[in-house]
C-alpha cells in the first residue's frame, strides 16, 4: 500500500492532500491542533481570524482541485465581486474610479474555506485527517530517503512521501539535520506588520462605495492599511493593519486607526454596525523565504510546501494562492517522476521557486519602499518601485493598464505584460493624467 503523510491541515496541507489522493492508496493528514466542526478560528492558525483574500489564481487552482468549491462557497454566503467594480480601493491619493475588470473574486472567512476543504477532502475514502496528533521528527533509511514521521508519543507512521505543510514554524531544518542534510538559506525581510480584526453585523445599504474596501498607504509616509470584507453569515470582517508598528493594539487604537484612514468606510461601519466578536490582534515581524531550490542535496520522500517554504507579508494576500499552486505543481511532478526520489524533491523546489518569485518580488518591493524595512533587498528594486508607482497611477485612469495590473496582482497574468513596450508607453502617458499624481505632489 502506497501511503503519503501530510503534516498540517492548513490550506497548504489540505490542497496537497487532495493532490495526493489521486496518486497514493492512502493519505494521512496529521495536525496537532483540534480541528473544529464549524467555521470558526482555531488555535493552530491564529491568522485565521484575520482578513484572508484568495487571489484569482488561487481560486482557480483550488476550484480545479475541489470541483464545485466556488459555487459551494457562494451558497454558504460568500460574496462574489469584481476587484475593479465592487472593491473600493484607496491608493496613491484617491479612491480609484470603478472599472469592471471582468474578473470575479469571492469574499469569505478563512475558517469557512478551511472547513469546506476539510469536508471535501474527506469525501475521498482513502483520506484520513487525524487531529491532535503532533509530528516530532522524520524517519529516514540508510540511503537518507525519508520513510515516515515520528509522532509526539514516540510511534512511527511509515510513508513513501511526507509533505511538510506545518507552516512558517516548520522544524524541518532540525529534523533533516538529524540525517546529515543542510537546511536551506533563508531570506528575511523585517516589516513589523500587524493586524487587528473585528467582525460586525452586515445589513443591506451599509456601504455605498462597493462590496469591499481596501486601503493601501503610500510609502514612505503612510503606513496604515485597512480591509473591509463582506463574509458569510451577513458579517463584515474589518482588518486594520500597517507596517513598522503602525497598527492597532487595542479597541481604542482600532477606532483611532479607522478614523485616520483616507477612506470613510471603515470608520463609518465601526460607528454604525453591531460588533459580533472581540478584537483579535496579530503581529508579523518579517516575511521569510527558505531557498530549498539552492540546496544541493535534498532527501527523497520529503518536500516542504506552503508557508513552510515561504511566508509572505500578509497584506498582499499571496500565501494561500502560492500554496495551492505549489500543490498543483507537486501533482504534476509526481506524474512525471513516478516515485518520491531526491530528483522529484529537487524538481519540486525549482517549480515552487518559480511560483514564489514574482509574488516575493512584488511584496518585498512594496516593503522596501519604507526605509525602516531591513533585510534581503532584491536587486533593482528601486527602479521597479518607480515603475510600479507609475503603473498604479496609470491604472487610475486607463482601463487596459488597470486590467493588466489587476491580472498580475491576481497572479493570472505574467508580470511581463506590464513590461511590453506598448504597455510602458500607455503607463507613462496615462500616469501623467492620473488624479493621484496631483494629490501626491
Ligand atoms: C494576518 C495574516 C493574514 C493573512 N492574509 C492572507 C490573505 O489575505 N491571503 C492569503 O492568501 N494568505 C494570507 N495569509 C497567509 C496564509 O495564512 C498562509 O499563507 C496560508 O494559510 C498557507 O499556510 P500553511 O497551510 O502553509 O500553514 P498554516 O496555515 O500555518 O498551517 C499549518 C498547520 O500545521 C499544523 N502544525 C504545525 N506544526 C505541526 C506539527 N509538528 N505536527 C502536526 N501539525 C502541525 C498547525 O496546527 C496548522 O494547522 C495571511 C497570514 C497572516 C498571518
Amino acid at each position: 500500500m502506497r501511503t503519503a503523510v501530510v503534516i498540517g491541515a492548513g490550506i497548504a496541507g489540505l490542497a496537497a492532500a487532495r493532490v495526493l489522493t489521486d496518486r497514493f492508496d492512502q493519505v494521512v493528514v496529521l495536525d496537532r491542533d483540534t480541528l473544529p466542526a464549524e467555521a470558526v478560528p482555531r488555535r493552530g492558525v491564529p491568522q485565521g481570524a484575520h482578513g484572508h483574500v484568495l487571489l484569482l489564481a488561487g481560486q482557480r487552482a483550488l476550484d480545479g482541485l475541489f470541483p464545485g468549491l466556488l459555487s459551494f462557497l457562494v451558497r454558504e454566503g460568500a460574496t462574489d465581486f469584481d476587484p475593479g467594480q465592487d472593491l473600493s480601493i484607496y491608493r496613491y491619493g484617491i479612491i480609484w474610479p470603478r472599472a469592471a475588470t471582468g474578473m470575479r473574486l469571492l469574499s469569505f472567512s478563512r475558517p469557512l474555506l478551511e472547513l469546506t476543504l476539510r469536508e471535501r477532502l474527506l469525501e475521498g475514502s482513502q483520506v484520513e485527517i487525524r487531529s491532535e496528533v503532533a509530528v516530532s521528527g522524520l524517519v529516514a533509511g540508510e540511503s537518507g530517503q525519508v520513510t515516515g514521521v515520528r509522532l509526539d508519543d514516540g510511534s512511527v507512521l511509515p510513508a513513501e512521501l511526507v509533505v511538510d505543510c506545518s507552516g512558517r514554524g516548520s522544524r524541518s531544518d532540525r529534523w533533516l539535520a538529524a540525517f546529515g542534510y543542510r537546511g536551506p538559506a533563508v531570506s528575511e525581510v523585517k516589516i513589523g506588520v500587524g493586524y487587528a480584526t473585528q467582525l460586525y453585523r452586515r445589513s443591506p445599504g451599509d456601504l455605498h462605495e462597493g462590496e469591499a474596501v481596501f486601503v493601501m498607504p503610500t510609502a514612505p509616509g503612510g503606513k496604515r492599511a485597512g480591509l473591509v470584507l463582506p463574509i458569510e453569515g451577513d458579517r463584515w470582517l474589518i482588518s486594520l493593519g500597517g507596517w513598522h508598528g503602525a497598527y492597532p493594539k487595542d479597541e481604542a487604537g482600532f477606532a483611532e486607526h479607522a478614523s485616520s484612514l483616507p477612506h470613510p468606510a471603515p470608520a463609518r461601519l465601526l460607528g454604525s454596525c453591531e460588533p459580533l466578536s472581540d478584537l483579535t490582534c496579530y503581529s508579523f515581524p518579517s516575511s521569510r523565504r527558505r531557498h530549498f531550490e539552492d540546496v544541493t542535496r535534498v532527501p527523497g520522500g520529503y518536500v516542504a510546501l506552503g508557508d513552510a517554504i515561504c511566508s509572505f507579508n500578509p497584506i498582499y494576500g499571496q500565501g494561500m494562492t502560492c500554496a495551492a499552486l505549489e500543490a498543483v505543481a507537486l501533482g504534476e511532478l509526481l506524474d512525471e517522476y513516478r516515485s518520491p526520489s531526491p530528483a522529484l524533491s529537487a524538481a519540486f523546489y525549482r517549480r515552487a521557486a518559480e511560483i514564489i518569485a514574482t509574488p516575493w518580488q512584488f511584496a518585498s518591493g512594496g516593503d522596501f519602499a519604507y526605509p525602516e524595512t531591513l533585510g534581503d533587498r532584491p536587486r533593482g528594486i528601486g527602479l521597479l518601485n518607480k515603475y510600479s508607482r507609475q503603473i498604479q497611477l496609470a491604472a487610475q485612469v486607463d482601463l487596459d493598464v488597470r486590467k493588466a495590473f489587476t491580472g498580475v496582482q491576481q497572479m493570472v497574468l505574467p508580470p511581463s505584460v506590464l513590461k511590453r513596450p506598448s504597455m510602458i508607453w500607455n503607463v507613462l502617458r496615462a500616469a501623467r493624467k492620473a488624479p493621484g499624481r496631483r494629490a501626491l505632489s
